[in-house]
């Protein structure tokens, strides 16, 4: 069973990459993003708590989003194996996270950063929000919020995992094809 975090800034491509991977090993794929973005778009309870923070570009808070973390992945048992992208983003809700897989017998295999320069991020950003309308691709403020948000609380996480022997790196620079080789060569190792 392949139990996969997807890791990386914003824009580093992980919503693609995790569809290919989803696809091609049969994994169930669990995008807190969407997920959100879904709850909003029909002004759920859990949409309306959410929309204050995601978009001006600043993390939902970690209670709000362990818990609908937790329901998407019940929902989804049993399962080939999950592949969470877009989570944990903060060291608390890797430690929840932790435990949410314990109690489902489930293994964490590995968690895989795609690896892009802020720069080159941040034109993929305005260019996503041109194609896509994404209301927190809009603008440079909010691009730059999400990346501080990354920088503060999400990338302490690369030891933490780094310490379980948990943690690999891909560039995720390149043709869409080419990362995607390079995440199945990694993956094949596991
Ligand atoms: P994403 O599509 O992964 O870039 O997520 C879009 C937005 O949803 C983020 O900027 C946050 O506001 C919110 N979000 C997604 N995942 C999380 C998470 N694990 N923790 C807190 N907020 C999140």
């Amino acid at each position: 069973m392949l139990n996969l975090i997807l890791f990386g800034k914003p824009g580093s491509g992980k919503g693609t990459q995790a569809t290919f991977l989803k696809n091609k090993y049969d994994l169930v794929h669990i995008s807190t993003g969407d997920v959100f973005r879904k709850n909003i778009k029909t002004e759920t309870e859990l949409g309306l708590k959410a929309k204050v923070y995601a978009e001006k570009g600043e993390l939902v808070p970690d209670e709000i989003t362990v818990s609908m973390l937790e329901n998407e992945i019940e929902l989804n048992l049993p399962s080939n194996g999950f592949i969470f992208d877009g989570f944990p983003r903060t060291i608390y809700q890797a430690n929840e996270m932790n435990k949410i897989l314990s109690k489902h017998e489930l293994l964490l295999t590995a968690t895989v950063a795609l690896d892009v320069s802020d720069n080159l991020l941040k034109d993929r950003l305005l260019k996503r929000g041109e194609i896509s309308g994404r209301a927190d691709d809009q603008s440079e403020d909010k691009i730059h919020t999400r990346l501080n948000e990354y920088r503060k609380k999400t990338e302490p996480l690369i030891q933490y995992y780094q310490k379980m022997n948990k943690f690999y790196s891909v560039s995720g620079v390149g043709d869409i094809d080419e990362i995607s080789s390079r995440l199945v060569d990694l993956i094949q190792k596991f």
